[in-house]
């Protein structure tokens, strides 16, 4: 076992209080590292050390922020293999996931190095004579990062790297069944030129370090992802703390995937099979919910149901692996508990949910496909997080468009058709924060806003330029010359 990986508190590399570790779900006899484990005291002296940062990295050059971001993306894109490979290992992704997804962290830091040269103000005119009246953005302050395991360096990424393109000084928590990825960006932060405690990582549970990071009042802003139950409790304590603490939360979903009558089979078989189950059907976007209308629904449960047979399941690092394994064995408990929720309910299992074993010891699962479901049931209603989607049949395209709706998240919903007029509609109706046309729900770009609509997300839209609402707050000056 190699060393203790340390927290990064103040610029220095500290240890913790306790210790803890990885366990690679694709061999449980893996331990992949061991990471100090902050405590309360710890916390705070990050958050301390924020705070002091603050001042002179919120003034500091759009040119030094520039030069630092462009450095962080250069030298992630330029490893990208062997984070990927670290990423797949923690994390049970495949290893062209992982290596897409740390692709898309290096590509994210060079967005933002690019907007901290594009952070200007306005001008505006007073209806008062002789005035002049300034609009400015300004860095928050100090943000706490909390957040979840699926995603554990593009999430971090594209909340750490507007949170320093626009001078706030950052307190990040990974979530604690991947403190590697994050140890691993903090190390190239760290690397990056910017000043001591502009950036601190501390490594420890949501009910120490997160409530430590919510409960404090120098903390100026949360930016949350992860499960509804902790967003709401987020919410809550947000609002209660004192200053009130400005937050974002982006959390589950349970997205529709429309399959009409005039669908191509293939692609709608592909966005299916890809948005439902790749990434092991452990993403916020995934495809869980797949709406068909009468006309196809047959061809189109056949025709999915050979491709899962050809998905390979095995160890994420594989060569051919198509699915990885699930994260953990609470969350392969989740699963299963969920097939016997969906029999119960009077689904039918067309399709896999067998435990796999494989060469190591590890959470495989084959991916399961449920039809003759309805969209009242419990599997098509709570975001289940695993390798499990479920068929729900349509009438007709109205009929399909109003189930789509008819759930308490709105992430992400796809449609597939080859009528452009059902694509526009679909686009204008759904009341989703994302709508993809013949694609999965899942795969997005860096660069354009991501974020959802009813209980997935509140508040400022993540990615791209909208990310300045959040890690920005308005002035407005008036100057009487
Ligand atoms: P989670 O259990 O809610 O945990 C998310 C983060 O919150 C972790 O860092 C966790 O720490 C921390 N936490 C837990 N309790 C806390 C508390 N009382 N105070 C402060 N922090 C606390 O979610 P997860 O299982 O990691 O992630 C899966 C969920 O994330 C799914 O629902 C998925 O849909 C959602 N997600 C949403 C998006 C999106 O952008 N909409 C993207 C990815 C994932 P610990 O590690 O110590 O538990």
């Amino acid at each position: 076992m190699n060393a203790i990986l340390k927290n990064f508190i103040a610029g220095e590399w500290v240890d913790g209080s306790g210790v803890t570790r990885n366990i690679n779900p694709s061999n449980t006899n893996d331990v992949v590292g061991e990471y100090a484990k902050a405590d309360k005291a710890q916390t705070e002296k990050a958050i301390a050390a924020a705070k002091a940062a603050f001042p002179a990295w919120s003034r500091s050059t759009p040119q030094e922020r520039y030069d630092a971001l462009n450095k962080i993306s250069a030298e992630i894109l330029s490893r990208k293999e062997e984070l990927g490979r670290l990423l797949a290992r923690e994390e049970g992704k495949t290893l062209p996931e992982g290596i897409g997804e740390v692709a898309r962290a290096g590509q994210i830091f060079a967005f933002f190095a690019g907007e901290a040269l594009r952070l200007t103000g306005e001008k505006g005119a007073s209806v008062r004579p002789g005035l002049d009246v300034e609009i400015t953005r300004e860095a928050v302050g100090v943000v706490g990062m909390i957040t979840p395991w699926n995603f554990p360096i593009a999430i971090p990424a594209w909340k750490i790297a507007p949170a320093l393109c626009y001078g706030n000084t950052v307190v990040f928590k990974p979530a604690e069944l991947v403190p590697g990825s994050a140890h691993a960006l903090s190390e190239i932060i760290a690397r990056s030129g910017i000043p001591a405690g502009v950036f601190n990582l501390v490594v420890g549970s949501g009910s120490v370090v997160g409530q430590t990071l919510l409960e404090h009042p120098d903390v100026a802003a949360i930016s949350f992802t992860g499960s509804v139950g902790t967003g709401r409790k987020i919410a809550q304590a947000c609002v209660l703390s004192n200053p009130m603490k400005k937050f974002q939360l982006e959390m589950g979903g349970k997205n529709p995937l429309v399959v009409l009558d005039d669908a191509d089979v293939k692609v709608a078989v592909e966005a299916a099979a890809n948005g439902a189950y790749f990434s092991t059907g452990q993403r916020c976007t995934a495809s869980s919910r797949l709406i068909v209308t009468e006309g196809i629904h047959d061809k189109f449960v056949e025709a999915l149901t050979e491709r899962l047979k050809g998905l390979v399941v095995d160890d994420a690092v594989k060569q051919g692996t198509h699915i990885g394994p699930v994260v953990d064995g609470n969350q392969l408990e989740q699963d299963q508990r969920y097939l016997k929720i969906g029999q119960d309910e009077g689904a039918k299992l067309t399709w896999g949910g067998e435990l796999l074993n494989r060469e190591s010891p590890g959470f495989y699962m084959q991916p399961a496909l449920f039809t003759e479901a309805t969209n009242s049931m419990r599997i098509a209603r709570e975001e289940i997080f695993g390798p499990v989607a479920c068929v729900i049949r349509a009438k007709n395209y109205d009929e399909a468009l109003a189930i789509s709706n008819d759930t308490e998240f709105g992430l992400a919903a796809g449609v597939c058709t080859t009528s452009l007029k059902y694509a526009s509609h679909f686009k204008r109706n759904s009341e989703a924060g994302m709508v993809m046309v013949n694609l999965p729900t899942a795969g997005v770009d860096y660069h354009v806003p991501f974020g959802g609509r009813k209980g997935s997300s509140y508040g400022a839209r993540e990615q791209g330029s909208y990310a300045r609402e959040f890690y920005t707050t308005v002035k407005t000056a008036y100057t009487f010359p």
